[in-house]
């Protein structure tokens, strides 16, 4: 099977967002058509709460998914239709926002800490309309396998036939959490077509091999966008190597964006900004 080669290494920038917490984006706000269908991903690992405790207060979206999985503290979540709960260390959010939601997210320590990250991803033309929908996974749903020594935990998508627990996403997306020990090799299919990356969170290691087993270096706090292929090759450094492994199907669609709205025209965004000043999400 074919490897993906990387095509681009980005290193997570600084980023000051919501009320005034201090994250790295990996990416976000800029091209959209390089990253299609994902528009964002933030690392909020932070261990000065003054950082983060402004939290993201009431804020909407329409027209996209934003999936928070948590590796410690809490996000407390509320939105426009009553919802509320908590975010907790090993759980995931994957939030169809559809049609239009108002929501607030704060994230609080635990034991010290604070680290999660968040992925935006796009929904197609004939879906940004649809009803809110929420896919709150607690950790013991999560199935965790174990490759070669390697810990992969299956959030969406499936590995070696686990599926994932969150189901009927259109754009197909695969979410992994993975942790290859020193020296592992760690390899896995990606639908070819499919837009992927690697988001490296822990250690480093070469993503990317070719045929004499060499790829590229990426280190703690990079993303490693991948060329077309039919796998994902990595070998892990000597300390390890902990990521994400995030891919799904491009959309192919044109984008118009406004904030926390993504739609496909002008008037769509305009549209967004009525019914939200009118009261209608
Ligand atoms: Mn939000």
């Amino acid at each position: 099977m074919s490897i993906r080669p990387v095509q681009k290494l980005i290193k997570a920038k600084p980023t000051l967002e919501g009320a005034g917490v201090h994250l790295r984006r990996a990416f976000g706000f800029g091209s959209t058509t390089e990253f299609d269908p994902f528009l964002l991903l933030d690392d909020f690992r932070n261990d000065i709460p003054a950082d983060y405790l402004a939290g993201f207060p009431w804020h909407p979206h329409r027209g996209i998914e934003t999936i928070t999985y948590v590796l410690a503290g809490n996000v407390e979540h509320g939105d426009s239709m009553g919802n509320q709960g908590t975010i907790g260390p090993g759980e995931v959010q994957w939030m169809t926002a559809g049609r239009g939601i108002i929501h607030s997210e704060m994230p609080k320590q635990q034991d010290g800490l604070m680290w999660g990250f968040q992925l935006w991803v796009n929904l197609p033309a004939a879906h940004k309309m649809d009803p809110p929908r929420y896919q709150d996974i607690p950790p013991g749903e999560i199935p965790e396998r174990t490759q070669d020594g390697a810990r992969i935990r299956v959030i969406a998508g499936e590995s070696d036939g686990v599926p994932g627990p969150v189901r009927g996403i259109v754009t197909s997306p695969l979410y992994l959490d993975v942790s290859v020990p020193a020296r592992g090799r760690f390899t896995h299919p990606i639908p070819a077509g499919h837009s992927a990356m690697v988001y490296v969170f822990e250690g480093e290691g070469e993503v990317g091999l070719d045929e004499s087993g060499k790829g590229r270096l990426v280190q703690t706090g990079r993303l490693a966008i991948l060329d077309d292929g039919a796998q994902l090759a990595a070998l892990a450094g000597e300390n390890g190597m902990r990521f994400l492994v995030i891919a799904a199907r491009p959309l192919g669609e044109p984008v118009a964006r406004y904030g926390p709205f993504v739609m496909n025209t002008r008037e769509e965004i305009m549209q967004a900004m009525a019914d939200f000043q009118a009261g209608n999400f």
